[in-house]
């Protein structure tokens, strides 16, 4: 390691993506991309995109975007944030919190990058376990926090909160902004958008990444009232962090606005999971109810890193994460339904 940097960057551990193979046609179940291409009108915004358009620096406020986001959550354009994936607007809604001089809540079990970020910036935090069941503890949340941050349906386990217990959270921590990551509702959840002309300590994170087929284009958003937006924009004025490309942004509003082909993409998502599961339960293994596009299952007789090695081998990816409490677990997203039959018979043949 460079003798240069400082103590801190030496120690910071970072966050681990899921592989993302370059040569072999894999079947690729690890890291929740979606099993189809997005909305052709999304392909026909990116083909039309004209030269001139990009010898232009982008729109730096986005606006087009904002505003074709306000409209599908009936919002104002300056109740809405947007960033390159969703994983930047949580970087920049953390350095919000930044100064806070109490500790920042999440559950112990989830996505990994909260403690990254945590981690970079020198936020305190505390991590709450799940339950049992591996469901989040709504009522552990009360104590006075520097801010919560919630994955709903949380990941990896995919176990969604209803949105009364939602509010109940809002309630009770009305001094401190909850931020609630909604990067999978769309398969199955409902959304605390609504309850943002109630709550002006809410900040809800969507993604275009999973429901809406983009991982590549990097677009992300944040909603909530005005002024929480207000401060998420001053964060991001003094970090010069870059608007979303011109493409990006075009593209963005034509997924926004192809609401059939939305729909049935997620139909599509949830019946493949309802199938997965009901075969995954005839193998032997145990589901968490899973309301997002992957599923997490264990099974009581085998190692699940074992199972992923073997299937690594016959070129199924599928994500395991060495960590206590859910080692025995393997993620699998759902993937087209020609894929996840792939990996049914391959789990047949070894168990
Ligand atoms: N939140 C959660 C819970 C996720 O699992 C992910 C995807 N890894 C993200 C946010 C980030 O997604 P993106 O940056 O692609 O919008």
């Amino acid at each position: 390691m460079s003798r240069f940097w400082s103590e801190i960057t030496h120690t910071l551990v970072p966050y681990v993506p899921g592989e993302q193979p370059r040569h072999q046609r894999l079947v690729k179940l690890n890291t929740n991309e979606a099993p189809i291409e997005a909305s052709p009108k999304v392909l026909e915004a990116i083909r039309s995109t004209s030269g001139d358009q990009l010898r232009r620096y982008p729109d730096p406020e986005s606006v087009a975007l904002r505003q074709a986001i306000a409209t599908r959550f009936a919002l104002d354009p300056a109740q809405v944030f947007v960033g390159n994936g969703s994983d930047e607007v949580l970087a920049h809604a953390f350095l919000g919190l930044l100064k806070h001089p109490q500790a920042v809540l999440f559950p112990d079990i989830t996505y990994s990058f909260y403690t990254v970020w945590a981690g970079l910036y020198g936020i305190a935090c505390r991590q709450v376990p799940l339950d049992e069941h591996f469901a989040v503890k709504v009522g552990e949340y009360a104590e006075p926090n520097g801010g919560i941050v919630l994955p709903n349906p949380n990941a990896p386990t995919g176990i969604l909160l209803p949105l009364e217990d939602i509010r109940r959270l809002l309630q009770a921590n009305r001094d401190s902004v909850v931020i609630i990551d909604e990067a999978y509702i769309d398969f199955g959840g409902e959304s605390a958008a609504a309850l943002i002309p109630e709550f002006d300590n809410l900040l809800v994170v969507h993604t275009l990444s999973k429901s809406r087929a983009l991982a590549g284009l990097r677009v992300g958003y944040a909603l909530g009232q005005a002024e929480l937006i207000e401060g998420l924009n001053r964060v991001k004025n003094c970090f010069n962090s870059y608007p979303l490309d011109v493409i990006a942004q075009r593209a963005a509003v034509a997924s926004l606005e192809d609401e059939s082909w939305f729909r049935a993409g997620c139909n599509e998502v949830m019946e493949t999971r309802a199938w997965l599961c009901g075969e995954l339960a005839r193998l032997g293994f145990e589901c968490l109810p899973s309301a997002a596009n992957f599923v997490f299952a264990s099974h009581p007789q085998r190692h699940a890193r074992e199972l992923f090695e073997a299937l690594r081998e016959q070129g199924i990816i599928v994500r395991h994460f060495a960590r206590p409490r859910i080692d025995r677990f393997l993620r699998v997203s759902i993937g087209s339904r020609a894929d996840c039959e792939i990996l049914v018979e391959a789990l047949e043949q070894l168990l």
